[in-house]
């Protein structure tokens, strides 16, 4: 029998689960704080972006997104590492053919609503704001674009509202649960590359571009009308930061002096710098993430995370493939149990890519500019090139397969212990892809029967 189910939220997660929602009949209704994106949006203008990865792709092939999503997806192969001289060198995110896609947050998010409206049994309300909700009934308040509040009662409520949920507001007041948020020392301004001579990239396209610095790093994501999105993630305080970038004679000539070769392709940075935010970045983590078998948290509401692995709306989307997994699985009559089951598979590995994430910033703002990190990867790809049944690297776990965060991460530790004996080696620049390395670590392996399993 057909429910009727509310979402609170109309973000990437919120949108995809009412297409999975709707495609087994039941009624929706998706309440939006904001107005309808889609009134202003001009399809292939200057965008934020997004890295798409395996289990995005698996989420939203599931209900028959996925070509319209790859016409607009431009797969990016390697990292690109830019040096302050403007050197660059080069690391391959996968084996040949594997790739990130890069995707317009504000485009992806209009294709999934457009989709789910689609669909006559979903009802989009926007601006309505959640203000609350009553976790006995699961029925939520929503303040209505004429001031009045309204309460709407559902068999079951999901909350998709993102970091600040205010679902997970009202679940924060509750008995037991458990609550952290922890905003970064790091904050993000975006600026532009804009497209060359007809509509050409100024940087290689299919690449994402990474200017290492140390303590802090700047990336760049293609768009497909040619232009780049640039994202600086820079500390609020301390000697090179926010604070300290206090003039446009300063911020010039920081950028002049750490990313001159970017400088050069961004003949509006000023402006850029001026017109954009700084904006913050922040985890949260709770538990439990539903509420009397009748109201869920999803996506950022439950597990927001820092970007820089990719993975936040990756990891929204792989909770829509294991609810709907969940489901197929009970049936539609054990929704306690379903939501029960969901919370507790889940959480491990959203903590897991919660710490994945912030071991990744380290990666990119400061070891992909080091020699032995370098080194160390040229290893492991080579190994896990030869022996695919015995090695998948870490990233390679996270971004290019569905095994859970959490082993992930696991294996991804068992690794670190291996290659740190393999570059203790004095001579192991000499003898990295040498039969002897590679006997090195085929013994070290047999200590960890753990990480043979199910490559
Ligand atoms: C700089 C940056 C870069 C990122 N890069 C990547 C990346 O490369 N790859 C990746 O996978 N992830 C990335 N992420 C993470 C990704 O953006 C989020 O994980 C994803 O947007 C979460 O989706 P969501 O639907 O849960 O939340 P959101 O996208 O935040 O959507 C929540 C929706 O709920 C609405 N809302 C909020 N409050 C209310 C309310 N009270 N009532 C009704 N509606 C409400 C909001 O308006 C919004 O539409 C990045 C994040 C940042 C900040």
């Amino acid at each position: 029998m057909s429910k009727n189910i509310t979402i609170a939220g109309a973000g990437l997660v919120g949108s995809l689960w009412a297409v999975y929602l709707a495609q087994k009949n039941h009624n929706v209704t998706v309440y939006e704080r904001r107005d309808d994106m889609r009134k202003n949006f001009k399809e292939g203008g200057r965008s934020i972006n997004l890295a798409l990865s395996d289990r995005g792709w698996k989420a939203i092939e599931k209900v028959g997104l996925a070509d319209a999503i790859r016409k607009v997806a431009i797969p990016m192969y390697r990292r690109v590492m830019h040096d302050a001289a403007g050197n660059l060198s080069y690391q391959s995110y996968g084996k040949e053919n594997q790739a990130i896609y890069s995707v317009s947050r504000g485009g992806l998010n209009v294709e999934l609503m457009n989709l789910a409206e689609k669909y006559s049994n979903v009802n989009f309300q926007f601006n309505h704001k959640c203000l609350g909700v009553d976790l006995k009934n699961g029925a939520a308040t929503f303040g209505a674009p004429d001031g009045v509040e309204k309460v709407v009662e559902s068999d079951l409520l999901f909350g998709a509202d993102g970091a600040f949920s205010a679902i997970r507001g009202t679940m924060m007041k509750t008995d037991r649960f458990n609550y952290s948020q922890e905003y970064i020392a790091h904050g993000y301004k975006e600026l532009t590359i804009p497209a060359g001579p007809n509509g050409t990239h100024q940087l290689e396209k299919n690449a994402l571009h990474i200017w290492p610095r140390g303590g802090y790093m700047l990336i760049a994501l293609p768009n497909v009308d040619g232009s780049f999105t640039l994202t600086l993630f820079f500390p609020y305080e301390g000697e090179d930061s926010f604070a300290t970038l206090d003039s446009d004679e300063k911020v010039v000539a920081f950028f002049e002096r750490v990313f001159p070769d970017a400088l050069a392709l961004m003949p509006n940075f000023l402006e850029d710098w001026h017109n954009n935010p700084t904006s913050s970045l922040l985890i949260v983590r709770c538990y439990p993430w539903t509420a009397n078998g009748k109201v869920a948290l999803m996506g950022d509401a439950s597990h927001a995370i820092v970007p820089f692995y990719g993975q936040g709306m990756n990891s929204g989307f792989e909770d829509c493939t294991v609810l709907n997994q969940l489901w197929e699985q009970y049936g539609d009559e054990q929704w306690p149990h379903i939501f029960h089951e969901f919370e507790k598979q889940r959480k491990p590995d959203a903590d897991a890519i919660a710490d994945l994430a912030m071991r990744n910033f380290v990666e990119m703002r400061d070891l992909t500019a080091d020699p032995q990190f370098l080194l160390r990867k040229k290893i492991e790809n080579r190994f896990a090139d030869k022996y695919p049944e015995l090695w998948l690297p870490l990233y390679s776990m996270v971004t290019f397969s569905h095994i859970r965060y959490s082993d992930a991460w696991n294996k991804g530790l068992l690794h670190d212990r291996i290659m740190q004996k393999v570059m203790d080696r004095p001579d192991i620049a000499e003898v990295w892809d040498s039969e002897e390395v590679e006997q090195a670590i085929l013994e070290e392996l047999k200590n960890y029967p753990e990480l043979t399993q199910n490559v």
